[in-house]
């Protein structure tokens, strides 16, 4: 006999619900607790997973390998090429390993929940017991309900209600025991487990040798590492994350969103870490850097609530209803010119050139660039959502989604842009044309007197001009809303 624990994007031993649960459940049966993960190559192509989030996997896996194989835990990972036939194949190696028992922790996109559906009755059909539980969030999907019962479609005062919630049930934050000790017979018994090797990444998913060096050394991977980056953040930066959160020169975030997605941290980890920082038990009161920072990290819940509520936003619809029927330009140029960062506009062009260096970009870098693809360009903001998962290394479909549907509906104008990076350093370090040039010019260079050196340097004139840019998305956006 064995108990199965499946990992999925919830990447760590510490803190892990369906891991806690599976090695309680091993213990109490005197069996050994086995580890699995399937690489998909079809689900990274289906959800537009970005190679450098494939390699972070990879790599956290063989730190999890070792991190088990001390407590002689084997962790059996396996490539399969045809993802509608991964549930059949987990429940064979189950057979296979005499488990009868399965863990999971649930995942709640549409095809994440559909597979979960046939794993259940697959299990039902062999005798496996199959427990898949909440945990990739801090409240569970379908607690928090409005005045009239139905589910919140406004941020503030459904995060009112996150944290009544966690209040009166402060247990949700308690920390879930790592795995124990296996038999120690374990060790001979899944021999050739202990032996895999963790797959290389598929295909289409690969890195050149540069691309690994350079994000290797930008994300290194694994639960240690995300334990030391929040420590290091709620040490040193989480007291003036309130004011500073929005300057993306003052490098002031946790950095942190890959280990959330990944699941190489918690998410209740981090807002129990920051609760305990604080000196309270209340999670709106105390300092106010870390307020805002447990404000923040409850978004994700929110669009993950949004997500389990409204699935058709996986079926590539818009949240808002009314915006399905905007008539958007598909212009390849344009499109182009926004993914190379070369739109003529400096603050754009350094977000979108961050986030092809680096995997990540800034959250007020996210919404400027996403505003400018749906406001200023007219292009289809779903173009633009597929691009930043196929770059972001914390690619996280819920937060994706729910970041371009609130973005692609806000505007964005000039002066705005210069408030998040008055003195202009962040553009000058992602835009090296515009480097030598001083003061406000950096903003704008063609319309503030740098025209000369942008040129000599070759940064380009504006996509589109703002303006009549604005005036037609005003427009369009009103005709598409009005349509039946
Ligand atoms: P911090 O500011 O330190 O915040 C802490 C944590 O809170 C983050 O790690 C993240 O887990 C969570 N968080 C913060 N802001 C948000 C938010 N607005 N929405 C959801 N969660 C949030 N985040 C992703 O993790 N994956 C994505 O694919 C993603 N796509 C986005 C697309 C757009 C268009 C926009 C506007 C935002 C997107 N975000 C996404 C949210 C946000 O930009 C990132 O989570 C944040 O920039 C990560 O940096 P950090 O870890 O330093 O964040």
């Amino acid at each position: 006999e064995a108990v199965v624990h499946w990992y999925k994007r919830d990447l760590r031993l510490h803190d892990n619900r369906a891991l806690s649960l599976a090695s309680a459940k091993a213990k109490e049966k005197g069996v050994p607790l086995i580890c699995m993960f399937i690489v998909s190559p079809q689900d990274y192509q289906a959800h537009y997973t970005s190679p450098a989030r494939v390699d972070f996997e990879l790599r956290t896996l063989a730190i999890i390998k070792e991190d088990l194989a001390k407590l002689d835990i084997p962790l059996y990972v396996e490539t399969r090429e045809e993802r509608k036939t991964i549930p059949d194949h987990i429940v064979g190696l189950c057979q296979k390993w005499g488990a009868k028992h399965l863990y999971c922790n649930i995942e709640y996109e549409v095809d994440e929940l559909r597979r979960e559906a046939s794993m259940t009755r697959k299990c039902l059909d062999a005798g496996i017991n199959f427990t898949a539980v909440h945990d990739d969030v801090v409240v569970a999907p379908g607690k928090l309900r409005t005045g009239t019962g139905n589910q919140y479609a406004v941020y503030s005062p459904w995060f009112r209600s996150w944290i009544a919630h966690i209040h009166s049930n402060p247990g949700l934050l308690d920390p879930f025991d790592p795995p124990g000790q296996n038999p120690s017979s374990a060790r001979q018994r899944f021999n050739d487990i202990f032996q895999m090797p963790i797959p290389a990444a598929p295909e289409n998913k690969k890195l050149t040798d540069e691309e690994r060096k350079r994000f290797e050394h930008l994300w290194p991977a694994g639960e240690h590492e995300a334990s030391q980056r929040l420590e290091k953040f709620l040490g040193q930066k989480v007291a003036k994350y309130k004011d500073a959160r929005n300057l993306p020169a003052a490098n002031s975030t946790a950095c942190i969103s890959v280990h959330h997605s990944a699941g190489t941290l918690a998410a209740r980890t981090s807002v129990r870490r920051a609760r305990d920082l604080n000196g309270t038990k209340k999670l709106d009161a105390g300092n106010e850097g870390v307020k805002t920072w447990i404000s923040e990290v409850a978004w994700r819940d929110f669009y993950k609530h949004v997500l389990a509520h409204w699935p058709y936003v996986c079926m590539h619809k818009p949240f808002k209803y009314e915006y399905a029927n905007i008539e958007w330009e598909y212009n390849d140029e344009h499109f182009e010119r926004w993914c190379k960062g070369q739109t003529g506009y400096p603050i754009v062009d350094a977000g979108m050139r961050q986030l092809l260096h680096s995997g990540w970009m800034h959250n007020r870098l996210r919404m400027i660039t996403a505003s400018f693809l749906a406001k200023d360009l007219l292009l289809d903001w779903r173009l633009g959502e597929a691009h930043f998962m196929t770059h972001l290394i914390d690619g996280d479909f819920a937060s994706n989604n729910g970041g371009w549907g609130f973005s692609a509906s806000t505007g964005v104008d000039r002066s705005r842009t210069s408030a998040f990076d008055p003195a202009g350093d962040y553009i000058r370090k992602w835009v090296p044309e515009l480097r030598a040039v001083a003061g406000k010019a950096v903003h704008d260079p063609y319309g503030r007197g740098a025209a000369k050196e942008a040129e000599k340097k070759g940064y380009p004139r504006v996509v589109v001009e703002h303006k009549g840019a604005r005036e037609r998305a005003l427009a369009r956006y009103k005709e598409g809303i009005g349509r039946e």
